[in-house]
């Protein structure tokens, strides 16, 4: 075992603070990781305050982070996919049971006894859960650890291995393409690459954003459209034109208003996860034979399928660069949809602590 520097955060009311945490020696299939960037998720704030308690309880201490870009340090002996030095990156997930039907199905995210990056039951025993990415160093089994193109912008990179797959796997795989009319609901982090994805596959795509100051952002960051969500004659103007919304609102929000803006037979995939449960009227689904759906982020060979496209693409995440020390006034920040886009964490100072 050795120790890294890392912010954890010690019950759901007191803010992220400098420790030290185990880590375990790499086994012969695993791969040494020193993190460069970190990008802060919603979920790292959802989980940090114990907002999915009736769901998931959070495990104090919390070293939060999923969204990991770095170098390789050290690699076991069986490792054949990465050598030291090689630029990769770490999303949502460290393991799985790598034998159920989705695992073989290549579903590592639908496995019911997947390891999250951090919060998890610690199979190796280093501490009681796994623990994230808010750290100088990382140890994770190779078939974890995503290859990073070498083209793109380091800190850009780092919120793909989260917000990145968990847009680019639905958009995907319901068939997101030239000719559809796509919405994507909140422009945050997921929602700002949403709207890139959508575009780079050639859709027609709308912004639906509560924040009327973001509609030139969103217009750059390529939606042809961007409507106001709380303007109810823009909204009903819209109604029944889309054959695609992504939903990625991190907040209560009436999901009526926007399945409504469906055509019959069209789909609305909540990949937001708000705390409470949400509120569906039933005619608003049987009346347009409409489907209402969810995504969890996306496999591992999907992910690299993402992180490629996005190398060929010169896609990124757009990033405020922070140091650790800011992460509390971050996470104040994100609450109030203060972010273009998303925060990433500079890891070089996590040295001094
Ligand atoms: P984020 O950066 O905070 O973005 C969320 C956006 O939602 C905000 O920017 C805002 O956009 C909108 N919003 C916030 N409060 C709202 C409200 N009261 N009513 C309507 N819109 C509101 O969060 P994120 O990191 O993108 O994450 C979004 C959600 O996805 C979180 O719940 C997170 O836990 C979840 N998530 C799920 C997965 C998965 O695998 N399914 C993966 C990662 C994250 P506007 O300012 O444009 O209105
Ligand atoms: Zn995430």
């Amino acid at each position: 075992m050795y120790k890294t520097n890392a912010y954890a955060a010690q019950s759901e009311t007191s803010p992220l603070a400098a420790t030290t945490i185990p880590r375990r020696e790499p086994t012969d299939r695993d791969v040494q990781i020193d993190i460069l960037f970190c990008g802060i998720c919603h979920s790292d704030l959802h989980s940090v305050r114990n907002e999915w308690k009736s769901i998931v309880p959070t495990v104090y201490p919390i070293v939060p982070g999923h969204e990991i870009v770095g170098r390789v340090a050290k690699v076991g002996s069986a490792v054949t996919r990465h050598k030291v030095g090689d630029l990769v990156g770490v999303g949502c997930l460290v393991d799985s049971d790598h034998t159920c039907p989705n695992c073989k199905d290549h579903l590592e995210n639908l496995c019911p006894n997947q390891v999250l990056t951090f919060g998890s039951p610690d199979r190796h025993k280093t501490a009681p859960v796994t623990y994230g990415g808010y750290s100088g160093s990382v140890v994770v089994d190779e078939h974890f650890v995503l290859r990073v193109p070498t083209n793109l912008d380091l800190p850009g990179v780092a919120p793909l291995l989260c917000a990145g797959i968990t847009t680019y796997s639905p958009l995907r795989r319901w068939g997101v393409t030239k000719g559809k009319r796509v919405g994507v609901m909140g422009l945050g982090g997921l929602g700002h690459m949403g709207v890139k994805f959508a575009h780079a596959f050639g859709a027609h795509t709308t912004v639906f954003t509560t924040s009327a100051g973001k509609a030139e952002d969103a217009r750059r960051l390529g939606a042809d459209e961007v409507i106001v969500s709380k303007d109810a004659g823009a909204m009903q103007q819209a109604a029944g034109t889309f054959d695609f919304l992504l939903d990625t609102i991190a907040a209560d929000h009436d999901i009526n208003a926007f399945l409504n803006l469906l055509k019959h037979d069209g789909t609305l995939c909540l990949v937001g996860a708000p705390q409470k449960p949400i509120s569906v009227a039933a005619f608003t689904l049987l009346m347009g034979r409409r489907n209402l759906c969810g995504s969890n982020i996306g496999g591992i060979a999907e992910t690299q399928e993402m992180l490629d496209f996005c190398g060929a693409n010169n896609i990124t995440a757009d990033v405020e660069v922070i140091p650790m020390q800011q992460v509390n006034e971050a996470y104040d920040r994100i609450v109030k949809s203060d972010v273009k886009y998303r925060f990433a964490i500079d890891m070089a100072s996590l040295k001094v602590q």
